[in-house]
């Protein structure tokens, strides 16, 4: 019942209380009146009196006999033929409520009023205590499953919370189980995670023990998304990674791999190990190929453009397979040894799959061995430089050394560059190393000019690393301070396929450093497949052929048309060619046949020590530098024939 209605009924309850006891006030008042010697009975004409028609009294005193006459109310006490005895209504009510019964009945009723007030603030007051409960039952609900905030429940307050709480029992349940799912879900693609993921391979591995069945793990690691997420912020790398989710597991129903968690309705074989790592699980494997099939069919799939907006988008994967029980017997050494076959796949030259292999383990230890041991020689500096001349074709003129970095282990031995050089570079540990390098060798040169190699330079090699997290510019700038180098007498070697993907920034510091006077070279040229446009607009002065071209130019001619071509280009574009790796002698004519006009080899020298190239240089030709500010370099190879000066 609404409010109003409810006073509605409260007041006319009242009037109706006050009028039947003003009645019966106002009889008694009568009768005592009428038997009053006092009062007088006031006789009138019967024509003069008529039916009162005072609304307020006929309600108030409805039954007794009212009348008025004269303009005035009388409460008639008898009737003959001609006449009426009447009292005077004012002193009928004077009398009713100056009655001790009267004040007795108000103390009374106003003693019921205030219970009656009480009673209704009271009542308010739960109805106020219930609305609170009941908002705040909703907002319980609303809080555990904000779906059903729309559902209206229906009568009294009671019966409204009892429904409320129900739903809100059943929110719980029902979000019990969301959390249930969470706390094994990948928030973000709401697969498996890897915790819940190693634990569902682990009861697999155990069947398929006793069933003597073989399984498969593809470890499956996105190529190119940390670029997609670079260009195009975090938010757009998730999209993909959810679509990357939807298209594995299509791959899953496609194959038939699917197994249900029945309660959570989950999908047990496919993983989000983490990051933009996927992994998914292959029981019963009739043969290993069908792994091989699913991750092609994997690669594929995630090959296939991204529609995202109006953008599309390619990326792709590299995936490494593990298979039980021959790679691993336990969850966690299968998904790291696919995990392995995907690290090959990936250095095999990504968007392909590999399947793992014990030699690749082994590769993997000594990987993270060298780490260990790059970090120990690193803080106890156990390097040393190496200096390879470089000379001109016709008189052996040494043009620049190229400084190579050694390290000298003290179990390995003599650990070669090509090894060490990218874990340094993975690990960013060739910030550091790059730095020693760099000041060691414009050290070293700095010596060398002063003793009147005034027209040598050294060639320090600087890697993609270095250029992405070092300004080139200021940090050349500072070590040819530091080490009092004149910047014409340094060189900086960056490699073909560096140089064609770095940033407008680094190319504007490399052009920076050639304003200095910094000469700037294209290092193993032909690897990087560079266009020849791309070449033109470069900052480089000097073009250095890998050796790879001229160990085939000997047997292969359309390498010599290569490197023919190669030749006339760089003359073209003002640009200094050097012939990497001139072994033989007959190399060495043939690049010189070619125009190519400096080589750099064994034939000529391998890496020195320091102490070697001054006894060699400073040594012998003390008259030669001090004429042409550099010194002459001979091949060993007795067939030379040097050039008569
Ligand atoms: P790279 O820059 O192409 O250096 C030339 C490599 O070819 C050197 O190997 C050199 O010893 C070798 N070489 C020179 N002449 C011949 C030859 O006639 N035949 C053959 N087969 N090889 C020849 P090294 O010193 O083992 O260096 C290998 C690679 O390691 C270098 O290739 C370079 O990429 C990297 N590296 C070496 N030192 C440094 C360094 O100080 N910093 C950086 N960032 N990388 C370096
Ligand atoms: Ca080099
Ligand atoms: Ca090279």
């Amino acid at each position: 019942m609404s409010k109003i209605l409810k006073m509605l009924c409260i007041c006319t309850l009242s009037l109706f209380v006050l009028g039947y006891v003003t009645n019966l006030l106002c009889i008694k008042a009568l009768h005592y009146l009428h038997h009053q010697t006092d009062v007088k009975l006031k006789t009138v004409d019967t024509e003069f009196v008529q039916p009162s028609e005072n609304f307020a009294l006929r309600i108030l005193l409805y039954n007794l006999p009212l009348v008025s006459a004269n303009e005035k109310e009388y409460v008639k006490i008898a009737e003959s033929v001609n006449s009426a005895s009447l009292i005077e209504t004012r002193l009928v009510l004077q009398r009713a409520f100056t009655s001790t019964e009267a004040i007795g009945y108000f103390i009374l009723m106003a003693l019921a009023l205030t219970l009656l007030s009480k009673w209704r603030r009271k009542s308010s007051k739960r109805d106020e205590d219930l609305g609170m409960i009941e908002q705040q039952a909703i907002n319980l609900i609303n809080s555990i499953s904000p779906s059903s905030r729309d559902k209206e429940c229906k009568g009294d307050p009671q019966k409204r919370i009892a429904a409320l709480l129900e739903r809100a029992k059943a929110s719980l349940a029902d979000s019990k189980q969301k959390n249930a799912c969470l706390a094994f879900q990948d928030k973000l693609t709401l697969l498996i995670d890897r915790h819940a993921y190693l634990q569902h391979i682990e009861k697999k591995l155990k069947t398929a023990a006793q069933t003597n069945e073989r399984c498969g793990l593809l470890f499956i690691d996105l190529d190119g998304f940390k670029q997609v997420n670079d260009a195009f912020g975090h938010s757009f790398g998730d999209t993909i990674l959810i679509q990357v989710a939807h298209r594995l597991k299509d791959i899953v129903k496609h194959y038939q791999l699917e197994d249900i968690e029945p309660t959570l309705n989950l999908e047990r074989n496919l993983s989000r190990l983490g990051g933009d790592e996927f992994s998914l699980f292959i029981p019963h494997l009739k043969h290993p190929n069908v792994c091989n099939d699913i991750a092609q069919a994997v690669l594929n799939e995630i090959e296939r453009d991204f529609h995202l907006g109006n953008k599309l988008i390619k990326i792709g994967a590299s995936i490494g397979i593990a298979i039980y029980p021959e790679s691993a017997a336990r969850p966690n050494a299968l998904l790291q040894m696919a995990d392995v076959a995907m690290y090959r796949a990936k250095s095999d030259g990504r968007g392909i799959f590999r399947v793992y292999s014990p030699e690749m383990g082994n590769k993997m230890r000594r990987y993270h061995y060298l780490l260990e041991e790059l970090r120990t020689a690193i803080s106890e500096n156990n390097f040393h430089l190496s200096f390879q001349p470089i000379v001109h074709v016709e008189d052996c003129a040494i043009d620049y050394f190229e400084a190579l970095v050694r390290w000298h282990h003290p179990v390995e031995g003599m650990i070669a560059p090509d090894e060490f050089i990218p874990i340094a570079e993975e690990t960013n540990l060739i910030l550091e190393l790059g730095d020693w390098i760099l000041t060691t060798a414009c050290r070293q040169m700095y010596s060398w000019y002063k003793a009147g190699m005034k027209q040598v330079r050294i060639s320090v090699n600087v890697s993609g690393v270095q250029l992405k997290h070092r300004d080139v510019h200021q940090w050349v700038k500072a070590t040819l301070q530091s080490t009092q180098l004149p910047a014409q007498s340094l060189m900086l070697e960056i490699t073909e396929s560096t140089l064609i993907t770095a940033s407008n920034k680094i190319i504007k510091q490399l052009e920076e450093c050639r304003k200095m006077g910094v000469t700037i070279a294209i290092d193993d040229f032909g690897t990087g497949f560079s266009s020849l446009s791309t070449l033109a607009d470069l900052p480089i002065d000097v073009l250095k052929i890998d050796k790879h071209f001229i160990n085939q130019a000997k047997c292969n001619t359309k390498y010599q048309q290569i490197l023919r071509s190669i030749s006339e280009l760089g003359n073209q574009l003002s640009l200094r060619v050097i012939a990497e790796g001139v072994e033989e002698l007959e190399q060495f004519e043939l690049v010189k046949s070619m125009g190519i006009r400096c080589v750099q080899g064994y034939l000529v020298s391998k890496p020195q020590s320091s102490q070697s190239v001054g006894n060699k240089v400073l040594k012998t030709g003390m008259n030669q530098m001090a004429a042409t500010g550099t010194g002459v370099w001979l091949p060993d190879d007795k067939r030379y024939d040097p050039p008569a000066h």
